[in-house]
């Protein structure tokens, strides 16, 4: 079960009653954001989640309304008596970020491990960047779509494991400056099956390690692989976040078979899509054309202009081309289940 909550839903800055664009993940008691900006510790303390359990925050790019929280928010995880690492993940520059804004939060009681994720090839480049990544927070692989096959002209998707069985993977976004979109996945694997560890003289006790995914080796000398014993791997969860981009190709991709797609719609009325162009945002129904094309689940629109007093009026535009969408509000939270039935088709 993957606990959502998308923290707040505004673009450029914060309003009475609009906190920016943040969204918090809870799995198996450990929790990660996605970006920070200015007041986000305020809907963050409304959540009641706590603030110890934080173990990564992910930032799409570096513009103030996605980032310029984090000093503020690294002082309160230090209070609330964290001491175990902190991972800090996003596109290149993120170092050179971080260590500017540390200078007004220094002495924290915990590390800070900083992943730049590497761009694809093709994609801008931020003036200053570091490149390459910076810590050994997640487990990136340095060429990661560098090479390798082509889909489309696109660079291959990689997954970037996490913790547990919960992995990511990312793409550019098409932003006035690099700026990165993610997919979340907590894979499931397949059934266990008990006739199977019975035809095999699996004593009961190496069964929870099996079905653990343990390879278990036996007294008579016998190595047992999960494998042996469980079905094909099922589908799992899965859940895609972005904001500050026009619609393309890699995001569709990056989305596809999500179970709730977090996006952007920075404006709803389908006559400021030259605005949009022009800023390189989103109007609603290219969100919405983006959900349909990948085939997720529910869509929630998020990062209004602060000129967009009313999300919801222009709801009927999203809805027009993709009917489950919501405008996303402040503290919308859900759960997010696996999908029922033991059905063999793969987690995406
Ligand atoms: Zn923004
Ligand atoms: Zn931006």
């Amino acid at each position: 079960m993957l606990d959502v909550c998308l923290l707040g839903t505004g673009g450029m800055m914060p309003l009475p009653g609009r906190w920016l664009t943040s969204l918090l993940l809870r799995y198996n008691g450990k929790m990660l954001m996605v970006d920070c900006g200015e007041g986000t510790q305020i809907p963050l303390k409304l959540a009641g989640w706590g603030f110890k359990p934080i173990d990564a925050i992910f930032f799409t790019h570096y513009h103030a309304d996605h980032i310029a929280g984090l000093p503020g928010l690294l002082l309160t995880i230090g209070n609330s008596g964290k001491d175990t690492p902190l991972d800090l993940i996003g596109p290149p520059g993120l170092t050179r970020v971080v260590q500017s804004l540390l200078v007004i939060c220094p002495a924290l009681p915990f590390d800070i491990r900083a992943t730049e994720l590497p761009l694809p090839r093709g994609a801008p480049s931020l003036r200053g960047a570091s490149g390459g990544a910076a810590g050994t927070g997640a487990n990136v692989d340095g060429e990661a779509e560098a090479d390798g096959e082509r889909d489309g002209g696109l660079a291959p998707l990689r997954d970037v494991a996490l913790f547990d069985s919960m992995s990511f993977q990312y793409a550019p976004a098409d932003h006035n400056i690099p700026c990165l979109a993610y997919s979340f996945h907590i894979r499931r694997q397949g059934a266990f099956y008990p006739a199977r560890a019975k035809e095999l003289n699996i004593p009961l006790k190496s069964w929870s390690l099996l079905q653990a995914g343990k390879t278990v080796e036996l007294d008579d000398g016998r190595s047992v692989t999960p494998d042996m014993v469980l079905g094909p791997e099922r589908r799992g969860i899965k859940l895609s976040y972005c904001t500050d981009s026009r619609p393309a190709p890699a995001l569709r991709r990056l989305f596809k078979d999500s179970a709730l797609l977090i996006c952007e719609g920075m404006y709803g009325d389908d006559g400021e899509r030259e605005n949009a162009i022009g800023k390189k945002h989103m109007i609603f129904s290219e969100a919405a054309g983006l959900a349909r094309d990948a085939g997720v689940g529910e869509l929630w629109l998020t990062h209004y202009s602060p000129a967009l007093q009313n999300p919801g009026e222009h709801i009927g535009a999203a809805r027009r081309v993709f009917p489950n969408t919501r405008a996303g509000s402040d503290l919308l939270t859900t759960k997010l289940i696996f999908p029922e039935g033991e059905g063999a088709d793969t987690a995406r």
